[in-house]
């Protein structure tokens, strides 16, 4: 495998999903560079949506594809916005992904308005396909816990970063350098997971 497909279009996981992977010996191409859509996410778990990016890009590309499904699961809302973290004020959204990050983070703290438990989990399942019909995805999983912050913090990251608070650093996800933030993320440890399986894959 000396090519692969990322099956995103957002550009803070292709930001770090491209700085993990860089010290590997593979290409690592964004989907909207080969011209592929972004494919439908109608499932209601993240790893049937992962599978479901992944098989599209691979099938338009003929390459091997590599997808993120993710989303912030918050306690005291019963895990959402969870798998429709993206779009979780659609509804009100212009579509574009700055102002979407902004309303979805306004709508968060509406709904946790009051609220006295605040925690929160990122989730991050990453599904790489070798071939479209690959009956061994490998697939890896991470969790990150924090709080979600009555005020937005930082510059940095992306999505609901501001207000996701790690109490031990004492800094939102936002606030933390990208390579510190890939150290600790769901998506840093997912793939540090799924870079080790590679080492280790049988042929497809
Ligand atoms: P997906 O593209 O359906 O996987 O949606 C993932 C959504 O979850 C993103 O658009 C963000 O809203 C949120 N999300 C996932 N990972 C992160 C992260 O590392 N920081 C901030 N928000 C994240």
């Amino acid at each position: 495998m000396n090519k692969i497909v990322i099956a995103s279009n957002n550009p803070g996981k292709l930001r770090e999903i491209g700085a993990i992977l860089a010290p590997l010996a593979i290409e690592v191409v964004p989907q909207g560079a080969l011209g592929v859509s972004e494919a439908d996410e109608p499932y209601g778990t993240f790893v049937e949506n992962a599978l479901t990016k992944a098989r599209h890009a691979s099938r338009a590309t003929g390459l091997p594809a590599l997808a993120d499904d993710s989303g912030v699961c918050v306690h005291a809302l019963s895990g959402e916005p969870g798998v429709h973290s993206a779009r979780y004020a659609e509804a009100a959204g212009s579509g574009q992904r700055d102002d979407q990050d902004r309303r979805n983070n306004e709508k968060l703290l509406h709904a946790l308005e009051g609220a006295t438990d605040r925690r929160a989990h990122y989730y991050c399942v990453i599904v790489l396909l070798r071939h479209a019909d690959d009956p061994q995805p490998l697939i890896a999983e991470a969790e990150w816990h924090g709080e979600i912050l009555p005020a937005p913090r930082g510059e940095g990251g992306f999505g609901y970063d501001p207000l996701f608070l790690i109490p031990e650093l004492g800094r939102t996800g936002a606030e933390l350098l990208p390579e510190e933030k890939n150290r600790v993320s769901h998506r840093g440890k997912a793939l540090a997971i799924l870079v080790e399986r590679l080492r280790t894959l049988s042929p497809a």
